[in-house]
């Protein structure tokens, strides 16, 4: 299978994390970790399930990654993610020597590859991460913009209940 459409499928798998999140009334984020070919874990934005301002789909994917693994260095992995990574990801992936992240629409709120800033632009002296977006963009945007239709509809009909 050619690296694109390589690229393709495992964003597909990444949408269908998103999805479960959608379900669970979480905010449409997914990851896939990938290494060599095979994919070492996935999984989904679980901030309000597990009540954790740090249970990002990313940070969770790299945790189970690592102790697959059973090593912190994620070395030679592509991290795929349906949203820019905001800073706190950004970071993470940074520091777990994440080779490559590909993502799929922009955040305009939090992205840290220039949607609110980057942290990728500047050379690290030791080590690089690749980062590219704009894969399955328009699937991944959509889920997130039906996500906050709905709530907003449910926000509207709590607070006409309320009255
Ligand atoms: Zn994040």
């Amino acid at each position: 299978m050619d690296k694109k459409k390589f690229d393709t499928k495992m964003m597909e798998k990444a949408l269908k994390e998103a999805q479960k999140a959608y379900d669970l009334d979480e905010v449409p984020v997914g990851a896939v970790l990938t290494r060599h070919g095979e994919i070492l874990s996935r999984a989904y934005n679980q901030m309000e399930g597990r009540r954790d301002p740090s249970a990002h789909a990313e940070l969770l994917c790299i945790r189970e990654g690592a102790q697959l693994l059973g090593d912190w260095r994620l070395l030679e992995t592509t991290l795929y993610t349906t949203l820019e990574p905001c800073l706190m990801c950004a970071g993470a992936l940074l520091l777990a020597r994440v080779g490559r992240i590909v993502y799929g629409a922009p955040d305009l709120r939090h992205g840290a590859h220039g949607s609110y800033l980057n942290v990728f632009e500047k050379k690290h002296p030791t080590h690089t991460t690749q980062i590219e977006g704009g894969l399955l963009e328009a699937q991944s945007a959509k889920l997130m913009r039906n996500f906050f239709k709905q709530q907003r509809k449910k926000n509207e009909a709590a607070a006409g209940s309320a009255l």
